[in-house]
């Protein structure tokens, strides 16, 4: 069986619909179907998600929400007209919206979750009704009966083991089951949800958990590119690879499948194929374990990522000093500051952080602790910074392909701050002033693909 994840573009509207709802009937074995929320229709658009949240933000601050709550409603309401679901479904999405603000919540940040979790919610009820309409019988499933567990932590929550588990006694029939995407229900019964995007994450945790033969993911492109069409023009398209080439290029920019959603489809060894719903027959990229991709090229993929900022240290002798790193590592978990790398010489450190979970008040005080306990005689904080990854399975067996890496950027003037080969070898990352980034990706591009 298949698990079939429709993103957000592709369930923007009835027009879309009804493209889901032919690839859903184009194939007997989808049994298995996640929804996210409505997302954009046209470029401006809102996407439900985005509505929800000001929904909540206008709860949270005591303010006037009735048009916020309209405007969601109008989303559902053109999809369910168009199918002419029965009209206690739409009542029930009505009712169900706007009952939100009287939930019990532990929190806001709970109450926001629950609030963001009803776009998918809502939109797999008014799925299944759709696709009962036009032929298919098809049941809503809630992540609470079906036992998705997630952990105590709104907006960022992970997928505890015990789901697998609950999703193991689960047993497939006839009908389509349609799960809604990006959210779980803690221990305690509250509603979290993923980080954005997160839907791609359900998909994964129910491939895994059904123990499908594929999960296919839909999405609004005909497949996984090898560099930012935004960036370099007519990029090669990727037909296959690996899942961990993948979660490298996503976690570095690559936007069109979450990176952590990755994770669940590796435990259970279930291949990813990447879809255009606009373009089903396209063949799309196909995500594989290492053991089923043959190396065709060097390099599969470039890409950039400006989310990151780097704390650079210098100090004569840092080689030899003992518990230098120690001293450092606490002062982040005081701050509960994750790195995400660490790359050093002789006498200088450079840390590489997500500026997303960093403000400016916890920058100081960090950079402050750090200039107390281990005195460098140079500190720097830069913002500044692009992290660029090219990543290929084809790098681990070349020798030579860092020199083909940097020479387009020494050709271009391009500043290298700093290199750092990944230990899986696959993968090469190379520090970037923000700026120069397009520019890197289109020479490296340029070398390896034209
Ligand atoms: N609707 C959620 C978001 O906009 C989750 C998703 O679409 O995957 O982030």
């Amino acid at each position: 069986m298949k698990v079939v994840k429709f993103g957000g573009s592709s369930l923007a509207d009835s027009q879309h619909f009804q493209k889901v709802i032919d690839i859903i009937k184009a194939d007997k074995s989808r049994k298995v179907v996640v929804t996210s929320a409505p997302g954009k229709r046209f470029s401006g658009d809102i996407k439900v998600t985005d509505l929800l949240i000001s929904y909540a933000n206008a709860v949270i601050a005591g303010n006037d929400y009735e048009n916020i709550v309209k405007s969601i409603f109008d989303r559902y309401q053109e999809i369910g007209e168009a199918y002419s679901v029965p009209a206690d479904v739409l009542t029930s999405i009505h009712d169900k919206l706007v009952a939100l603000p009287n939930g019990k919540y532990a929190n806001d940040d709970y109450l926001m979750d629950a609030f963001k979790a009803h776009g998918e919610r809502l939109n797999a009820e008014l799925m299944a009704a759709c696709l009962t309409s036009q032929g298919i019988t098809a049941k809503f499933v809630d992540p609470s009966t079906a036992g998705i567990i997630v952990t105590d932590d709104p907006g960022n929550a992970s997928v505890e083991e015990k789901t697998y588990e609950n999703l193991g006694r689960i047993s497939l029939g006839s009908d389509v089951l349609v799960f809604p995407g990006f959210f779980g229900f803690t221990e305690k019964g509250d509603i979290a949800t993923f980080a954005r995007g997160g839907s791609d994450i359900t998909g994964s945790i129910l491939a895994r958990g059904f123990h499908a033969s594929l999960y296919e993911n839909f999405t609004d492109v005909n497949s996984i590119y090898a560099a930012n069409p935004n960036i370099v023009d007519d990029p090669m398209p990727i037909k296959k690879m690996t899942y961990r080439e993948m979660r490298e290029l996503s976690y570095a920019g690559f936007s069109v499948f979450n990176d952590e959603a990755i994770i669940p489809a590796i435990q259970g060894q279930v291949p990813i194929n990447v879809k255009n719903t606009n373009n089903p027959t396209a063949e799309g990229t196909l995500i594989v374990p290492e053991e089923n991709f043959e190396i065709k090229s060097p390099v599969t993929g470039i890409t950039a990522s400006n989310r990151f900022a780097a704390l650079y240290l210098h100090r004569y002798l840092l080689n030899k000093q003992v518990g230098f790193t120690l001293k450092i590592l606490q002062i982040l978990a005081k701050y509960g500051v994750s790195y995400e790398h660490m790359p050093s010489g002789i006498d200088d450190l450079t840390i590489i952080f997500d500026k997303n979970q960093l403000d400016d008040k916890t920058i100081k005080a960090m950079c402050r602790d750090i200039q107390a306990a281990v005195q460098p005689d140079n500190l720097e904080w830069i913002d500044d910074y692009a992290i660029i990854m090219v990543v290929g399975e084809g790098m681990r067996a070349r020798i030579g392909t860092i020199e083909n890496i940097i020479r387009p950027l020494a050709d271009h003037d391009i500043a290298v701050h700093m290199i750092n080969q990944g230990a899986s070898r696959i993968s090469i990352m190379l520090g970037t002033q923000e700026s120069d980034a397009n520019e890197a990706i289109k020479q490296i591009y340029n070398h390896f693909f034209n």
